[in-house]
């Protein structure tokens, strides 16, 4: 049942939400996201506060109940994401709980990655590809739509994690062409042995122990799951290059995300395996060395 306010009431109640914002060191889109999400009005009837003059506004939630969320974004530190449960990631609207990692714009990269890695004549060919951790599922979805003809695997330890996957995939018709699995790393994929084209992953890269001096928006509302990758950060990044030359076919991409510093150990790593060839480093668009691709020789 939609509810509704005088554009005047709501007006009052954003020019005190803005005060809070800046106060709180939030930045005002967020308030404008929150507010795009649960009133009908968009981006520029708020920046142009053309709404005050309306008789009635109508909301998806009480002003109290947007109320109540603005104030956990601002006393608890709760994403805007998760308060919407709605984010945004390359071509997609996808939804996030706090069982999942909310999908990083740095991360969208990795597709347009995967797909300069293959060659040009590969693009439509019947593959498989897999995408260890998904989380909410970005990445499986992402390469869903670029890789035409593939099917993709994806896995993730977290069954509450899969459930926000499935329901991506689902809601954006890939629901056929994505298939989950529960488990760790390759663990519910024996049967792909030597079969898979690429593997794509953005796994938890953060030292165990910076995991708790992150922002509190992360550190506290994220999943650890997500994000410790052990005492140096890179044991999960260890285990996907000492694992993943038994399921790449020869040729097949090995591509993951990790964090600024750990470029040089990585391809360290995967130079030490002799299992791989063409060991490639490439920056995000903040200039940060960000992901590491290799071939299965
Ligand atoms: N990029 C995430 C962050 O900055 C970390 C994701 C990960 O560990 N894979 O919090």
């Amino acid at each position: 049942m939609p509810i509704f306010v005088s554009g005047l009431e709501l007006w009052k109640w954003i020019d005190r939400a803005k005060v809070e914002a800046i106060a709180s060191d939030v930045s005002l889109t967020e308030l404008e996201w929150l507010l795009q999400e649960l009133t009908s009005l968009d981006k520029l009837a708020l920046r142009l506060e053309s709404f005050k003059d309306l008789p009635k506004v109508e909301l998806n939630l009480s002003l109290a109940e947007i109320a109540q969320l603005w104030e956990r974004r601002l006393q608890e530190r709760v994403p805007v994401q998760y308060l919407t449960g709605t984010t945004y990631w390359r071509d997609f609207s996808l939804k996030v709980t706090q069982a999942v990692l909310i999908p990083r714009p740095e991360t969208e990269l990795l597709i347009d990655l995967a797909v300069e890695a293959l060659k040009p004549d590969r693009l439509n060919s019947k593959s498989n590809w897999v995408d260890l951790g998904t989380g909410s599922g970005a990445i499986a979805i992402g390469l869903a739509s670029v890789l035409t003809n593939s099917t993709i695997y994806a896995v993730d330890f977290s069954a509450a994690a899969l459930a926000v996957a499935q329901q991506n995939a689902e809601n954006l018709g890939f629901g056929d062409r994505i298939k989950f699995d529960r488990g760790s790393w390759w663990e519910p994929l024996e049967f792909l042995k030597g079969q898979v084209s690429g593997m794509i992953s953005n796994p938890p890269y953060i030292p165990s122990s910076t995991v708790l001096t992150l922002q509190p928006e992360v550190t506290k509302h994220e999943p650890h799951l997500a994000l410790d990758g052990g005492g140096d950060g890179l044991d999960c990044i260890r285990h996907l290059a000492a694992t993943a030359p038994d399921y790449l076919e020869s040729g097949g991409i090995w591509l993951v995300e990790m964090m600024a510093g750990q470029a040089e150990a990585v391809v360290e790593i995967l130079e030490s395996h002799g299992s791989y060839c063409q060991v490639q480093i490439f920056a995000d668009l903040a200039g940060i060395d960000r992901f590491a691709l290799a071939y299965r020789r």
